[in-house]
């Protein structure tokens, strides 16, 4: 078994809907969720945190509602994921009551999670559910999602998502074990790579389409789905569902292709907040909150004197000292106007100030990344 496995804590598992669904019948493949779910109820046992990214509601669904087999147009398979979304939810729900686990469906749309506001707050959703045990089983939202803001495909929705909640996996089960050197049917002496260090132009041009009929993801989604996963400190694997149990077989087997992250998820999230995006205002800490972000706490409304800048809720913010000094940088929780109302005050007066109530902390400290001061 890789490190890379054995260590992960927090996991996301994306499945295709060949897995799911039987092709010919167009029905759920119950025996092989239910051999899925106990794998994940292992992984639980373990103490491990599991994601699951399903497909599969279209496939499900078309049958049901009757649309004839071939290519869908975008109302067909909107339509079909409503009928189809409830009916996956129902078996989800089932097979984890019966293993002693809750359920939650999450639907998500592209703008959630490249948005920086519903990106914190689809974030803090998850990390919630997987606080209190729960596994959340997430899909795109196909029935709402106009063709613009469509990820039409689960692996990238997977690598995403694993990005939003710092996973340190994400396992790709579909139809194909891993990548080759060369697209399976070529003609050419395909070789299964164990190992992806870098993801070169080499690489990608290994990626063939391999799509089934029923997964619209071929290798080409799977290989972008890399770059996001990497990107963000998170190993990924692509291994075959085929098998029942796929999860425990292909730890056990290693029949898959790794694509290594260079760093950790919370050190590729600082790097991503401090460095690449685009700081929108400013807040002015006391030293006394100085002291307290340097000790490795949150910083709080209170410990605020004064902000600048039209922000909103998710923004990137440059947090200075009294001087003006940068101390680092965060994603704030609050958008100016609230920030500037709650400012100075105790966390418990924010219900009365606001009317609603919001989050304790003006930046929590998995959203910041404080400059080294070279002493
Ligand atoms: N969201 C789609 C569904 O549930 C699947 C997209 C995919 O398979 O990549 O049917």
């Amino acid at each position: 078994m890789r490190p890379e496995w054995a260590k992960a804590r927090r996991i996301v598992v994306k499945i295709g809907s060949a897995l799911l669904v039987d092709n010919e019948a167009g029905v759920l493949r119950a025996a092989w969720l239910d051999a899925l779910c106990d794998d994940i109820a292992e992984l639980r046992k373990r103490g491990k945190e599991v994601i699951l990214v399903s497909s599969g509601a279209i496939a499900l669904g078309r049958n049901l509602l009757g649309v004839p087999k071939g290519p869908l147009k975008l109302e067909d398979s909107q339509a079909s994921a409503a009928v189809g979304q409830i009916h996956l939810a129902h078996a989800y729900e089932s097979a984890f009551r019966a293993r002693g686990l809750v359920a939650a469906q999450v639907l998500v749309t592209l703008g959630d999670t490249e948005e920086r506001r519903r990106y914190l707050n689809a974030r803090s959703t998850i990390s919630t559910l997987l606080k209190r045990g729960a596994v959340p089983v997430v899909n795109e939202n196909d029935t709402v999602a106009t063709n613009e803001i469509r990820y039409g495909d689960n692996d990238r929705l997977a690598a995403r998502v694993a990005s939003m909640v710092s996973a340190d996996c994400l396992v790709l089960l579909s139809d194909v074990d891993g990548l080759y050197t060369a697209p399976p049917g070529s003609g050419a002496d395909a070789k299964r790579l164990d190992v992806v260090p870098e993801i070169t132009a080499e690489i990608e041009a290994m990626a063939g389409d391999v799509g089934s009929e029923l997964s619209r993801g071929g290798m080409v989604t799977k290989i972008e789905a890399a770059k996001i996963a990497v990107q963000a400190g998170t190993n990924m694997v692509i291994a075959s569902g085929k098998v029942t149990n796929p999860l425990s077989v292909f730890a056990e087997a290693g029949i898959c292709t790794w694509f290594l992250a260079h760093s950790d998820p919370v050190t590729a999230r600082k790097r991503w907040i401090g460095g690449t995006l685009e700081p929108r205002g400013a807040v002015f800490v006391d030293p006394g909150a100085a002291a307290a972000l340097g000790s490795g706490k949150s910083l709080l409304p209170a410990g605020v004197t004064h902000i600048e800048g039209y922000f909103e809720r998710g923004d990137a913010v440059v947090i200075r000292s009294a001087g003006g000094t940068e101390i680092g940088r965060g994603l704030i929780a609050y958008g100016h106007a609230d920030a500037a109302a709650i400012i100075g005050r105790k966390s418990r007066e924010i219900a009365g100030i606001l009317g609603y109530l919001g989050r304790p902390e003006l930046i929590h400290r998995d959203d910041m990344t404080l400059r080294r001061t070279g002493s």
